[in-house]
């Protein structure tokens, strides 16, 4: 049950923070803002890849070349391309949102889990 719960929180937070950056950074173009930012999802294609699609318990971090240290830094490197930036604003708020997931199982396993 808390599984289910903290995996809709999850999915709804990859909506959510968009939404709040987009209303509170870029009120005068909110809707263009917030569907390049939603663009960014695309980067959860990389899921396909894997053996399982979607599995309870795994960090996404590291564990999909789209999701990987390396796509990371080339994210903070597209920043500095102007026209890039709220796509890649968008995955790098993806990136923390599964990240949040990631700390979750991690203090899940070591105290909840026993
Ligand atoms: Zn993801």
């Amino acid at each position: 049950m808390i599984i289910s719960l903290v995996n809709t929180i999850h999915i709804l937070l990859h909506f959510l923070l968009p939404v709040l950056v987009s209303f509170f950074f870029f009120p005068k173009i909110f809707w263009t803002a917030w569907a390049l930012l939603m663009i960014s999802m695309v980067i959860d294609l990389d899921h396909l890849f894997s053996k399982k699609i979607f599995q309870t318990g795994r960090c996404s971090i590291g564990n999909h070349i789209l999701h990987s240290k390396e796509a990371v830094l080339t994210y903070c490197l597209l920043l500095f391309f102007p026209k890039l930036r709220l796509v890649v604003l968008g995955l790098l708020i993806h990136l923390i949102v599964d990240a949040t997931d990631c700390i979750y199982i991690h203090w899940k396993q070591r105290f909840l889990d026993r």
